[in-house]
C-alpha cells in the first residue's frame, strides 16, 4: 500500500490501541475465531473481555472481568455457537473493572448486542433521557451501554422493510447524537448474518475474506484470516455480511474506500523465541534503525532524503521554528529531538506535551513546522495536537510507525519509522527509530543552512555505523543482567543525564516505572544538587547515563556527589569513561563511543535491557504491565 508519506515499503503495523474489537460473519463457527482475535490483541492491555455470538434465534454471551484465559474457560464450560459474532476487549473508563461492565452491552429489547472502544463523553445526559422519556433501565454503568439502548430505541422508531438498512440507519441517527470516540460492533439477533461497525476516534479495520468479513480494531488480530483490509475513517459506518460490505458516512454519504494489502502475517506478531515481546524488540534493534535510515541517506550530497515530507527545499530553507509533539517515550524521542535539530541545523526547537499544546494558546509564528510523534499514530493526544495546529494553519508533519494511521493520513506529510510491529506495551524500537529519524531531519535542516558537507558527512557516517554499535551494546545483556539481580531490593531507582541523555535519563526512569511499578526518576543531572539530591541514600540507586563526552566531568562531579553520600551508582559510560570512574561507581556499563549526537542510540538501549531484567528478577508481567495499555486512544 503506498503510504501517506510516499510509495514506501508500508507495513501497515498494528495500531498501539487499549482495548480491542473483534467481529465475524462467515460459515465458520465465530466462537474460536473470535477468541484466537482477542488473544492476539491480549498483550494491548485489557480489565474484561466478552462475545456475543448469534445463534440463529438469539444472542449468546459470555463476558468477564479479568484475563482472556477466565474468559476462554467460560467459552469452554458453556461453548456459543454461531458463525457471527463479536468479541472485545475493554479497558475501563466508565464503571469498575466488573463482569456486568464487562462487553457486550444490550439495548432494552435485548436483541442489540454493542462492544465498543473510546469514551461517550455525553452518556450521563443521554442516559437520564432514555430513562426519563423511555423507561429504559440499565444493567451497568458503562457509557457503552447507553450507546446500545439508544441504538435499539431510535431502531424501534424508524420503519424500514429492510431490517439491515433500518439498523445501520438507527445506528447513523445515534452516532450523530454521541458526543466522544468510538470503534463499534454491533449484531441484532434478528438480522441474519449481519453485523454493524464504526469508527471515531477508535481504529477499526474491515477484513475483507472469502464469504467471510472480520471486523477489527487492530488488523493482526484478524491477519490469519486474511490480509486484506479496509482502514475504516473516522465517521465511516460499515454494514457487513458474509459476502459483501458496504461502507457511508455517519452524514449518510457513500464511502470512498481502498482495500489495503497487510504486510505482515500471524508469524510477524508472535514472539519466535524470545520469552517477551519485549525483549524481541530491543533485538530488533539494529534493524529497526538500520530500516529508518534505509533509502534516506545522501552520500553524495551529505544530506537526509525524506521525500514523505512533502515539502519544497525553498519551504524547508523558510522553517524558522520546529514543535515536537507526542507523550511517553515519544515525548522523549521529541526531547532528544529538539537537541539534535537545535544542534545541526541552529533552528528554534519546542517540545510540548502533545495533551497540553492541544490545550493552551502556544504562540507560533507563521513559519513554525510541528511534528507528531506516534509509534501507532492513534495516541488521541497527539492526534489531538496534530488537529490543533492544523486548525491554526501550520503545516503538521507524523512521525509515525503505522502506516494506516489516522496521524499518518490527516498529517500534511511525514516520515514512516519502518520498524515493524511493536508490541511490547513498553515502547523500545519506536524510540530509537524515532530518534533516528529526527537525527535525519536535523542533517537535511542543518545541511540547508550552515552544516559543510564534510560536517554532514561524518554525520552520515556516524549514522551509519549505529546498527553495529547497536549490536554490540546488545551483548551487554547478561552483565546487565548481573547487575539487575543487584538492585531487586530496591525501593526506587534515579536516572541522571546530561545534554543528549538528559532525555534518555527520562526514558530510562519510564521504562523502570512502566514494567516494575519501582518508583524512579530521571533529572539532568546538574539537578541532583538541587532538590534531588536530598533522596540520595545508601537503598537508593543512580543511573548516570554519562557517555565519554563533552559533558562527561560535570557527570562525573555529580557521580561523586553520590557517592559521597553514600548512593549506589550505576553508570553508563563509554571511551575512557570506565577509566575515570572505576572505584567510583559501584557498576559501570560499556558502550561503544560515538559522537555525542548519536549516543541516546546507544544509551537507551541498555536502560531498556536494565528495566527488562530488574523485571523479570521482580517476576512482573513485562507485556502486560499493570494498569497500561499499548496505546492511548483515550484522552
Ligand atoms: N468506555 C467504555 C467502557 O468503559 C469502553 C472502554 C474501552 O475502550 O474498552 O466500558
Amino acid at each position: 500500500m503506498a503510504g501517506r508519506y510516499g510509495p514506501e515499503i508500508c507495513y501497515n503495523l498494528p495500531p498501539k490501541i487499549m482495548c480491542g474489537i473483534v467481529g465475524y460473519v462467515g460459515r465458520a463457527e465465530a466462537a474460536p475465531i473470535l477468541l484466537d482475535g482477542l488473544r492476539r490483541l491480549e498483550y494491548r492491555g485489557y480489565d474484561s473481555a466478552g462475545v456475543a455470538i448469534v445463534n440463529g434465534k438469539q444472542i449468546e454471551t459470555r463476558k468477564c472481568a479479568g484475563r482472556i484465559a477466565n474468559l476462554a474457560k467460560l467459552m469452554t464450560e458453556k461453548p456459543p455457537s454461531g458463525q457471527y459474532g463479536i468479541s472485545h476487549t475493554r479497558w475501563a473508563t466508565h464503571g469498575k473493572v466488573t463482569d456486568e461492565n464487562a462487553h457486550p452491552h444490550f439495548d432494552q429489547s435485548g436483541k442489540i448486542a454493542l462492544v465498543h472502544n473510546g469514551v461517550i463523553e455525553n452518556y450521563a445526559a443521554l442516559r437520564e433521557q432514555l430513562e426519563r422519556e423511555g423507561g429504559h433501565q440499565f444493567t451497568s454503568d458503562t457509557d457503552t451501554e447507553v450507546l446500545a439502548h439508544l441504538i435499539g430505541s431510535i431502531y424501534e422508531q424508524i420503519d424500514g422493510a429492510d431490517s439491515k438498512a433500518r439498523l445501520v440507519n438507527a445506528t447513523r441517527a445515534a452516532l450523530k447524537q454521541v458526543i466522544g470516540t468510538y470503534g463499534i460492533a454491533l449484531v441484532h439477533s434478528d438480522i441474519k448474518e449481519f453485523m454493524i461497525g464504526a469508527r471515531r476516534g477508535s481504529p477499526l479495520v474491515l477484513g475483507v475474506g472469502k464469504d467471510e468479513n472480520f471486523l477489527a480494531s487492530d488488523v493482526s488480530a484478524i491477519v490469519a484470516h486474511t490480509r486484506d483490509a479496509v482502514y475504516l475513517n473516522d465517521f465511516d459506518i460499515v454494514a457487513v455480511s458474509r459476502d459483501k460490505f458496504e461502507i457511508s458516512s455517519v452524514a449518510g454519504e457513500s464511502g470512498n474506500y481502498q482495500i489495503s494489502k497487510v504486510e505482515f502475517g500471524a508469524e510477524d506478531v508472535s514472539k519466535g523465541d524470545f520469552p517477551h515481546y519485549m525483549l524481541k524488540e530491543i533485538f530488533e534493534q539494529p534493524n529497526s534503525v538500520r530500516d529508518a535510515m534505509r533509502g534516506r541517506l545522501n552520500t553524495e550530497e551529505c544530506t537526509a532524503k525524506l521525500g514523505g515530507l512533502n515539502m519544497t527545499a525553498g519551504e524547508l530553507r523558510d522553517v524558522s521554528r520546529v514543535v515536537l509533539t507526542g507523550c511517553g517515550t515519544a515525548l522523549h524521542a521529541a526531547l532528544v529531538g529538539e537537541y539534535l535539530i537545535e544542534q545541526l541545523a541552529n533552528i528554534p526547537v519546542e517540545v510540548e506535551y502533545a495533551s497540553e499544546f492541544r490545550h493552551r494558546n502556544t504562540p507560533m509564528s507563521g513559519n513554525t513546522l510541528v511534528f507528531a510523534i506516534s509509534q501507532s499514530g492513534e495516541t488521541a493526544d497527539t492526534l489531538g495536537a496534530l488537529r490543533e495546529s492544523q486548525r491554526k494553519g501550520f503545516r503538521t508533519l507524523g512521525i509515525c510507525n503505522n502506516v494506516a494511521s489516522t496521524i499518518a493520513r490527516e498529517s500534511d506529510g511525514g516520515v514512516y519509522m519502518h520498524a515493524g510491529p511493536e508490541i511490547g506495551v513498553a515502547a523500545t524500537k519506536s524510540f530509537t527509530s524515532q530518534v533516528t529519524i529526527l537525527a535525519l531531519i536535523g542533517l537535511l535542516l542543518g545541511r540547508m543552512r550552515h552544516l559543510s558537507s564534510s560536517q554532514g558527512s561524518r554525520i552520515i557516517e556516524a549514522l551509519e555505523a549505529l546498527p553495529e554499535q547497536i549490536e554490540s551494546v546488545l551483548k551487554l545483556s547478561e552483565q546487565i543482567r548481573s547487575i539487575a539481580k543487584k538492585y531487586v531490593e530496591a525501593e526506587g531507582m534515579l536516572f541522571f543525564g546530561r545534554q543528549f541523555n538528559f532525555p534518555v535519563a527520562l526514558e530510562g526512569a519510564l521504562k523502570m516505572k512502566e514494567i516494575t511499578y519501582l518508583f524512579a526518576e530521571g533529572h539532568p543531572s546538574a539537578e541532583l544538587k538541587h532538590g534531588i539530591i536530598a533522596l540520595v541514600r545508601p537503598d537508593l540507586p543512580s543511573i548516570f547515563v554519562a557517555p565519554d563526552d563533552a559533558v562527561f566531568c560535570k557527570n562525573r562531579n555529580n557521580i561523586e556527589q553520590v557517592k559521597a553520600r553514600k548512593g549506589p551508582i550505576i553508570v553508563l559510560t563509554s571511551g575512557d569513561g570506565a577509566k575515570q570512574l572505576k572505584g567510583i561507581a559501584n557498576d559501570i556499563i560499556e558502550i561503544p563511543r560515538a559522537p555525542e549526537f548519536a549516543t541516546p542510540v546507544l544509551t537507551a538501549i541498555p536502560l531498556q535491557l536494565f528495566a527488562y531484567h530488574v523485571a523479570v528478577e521482580l517476576g512482573c508481567d513485562v507485556d502486560k504491565p499493570r494498569n497500561l495499555a499499548k496505546s492511548v486512544t483515550v484522552e
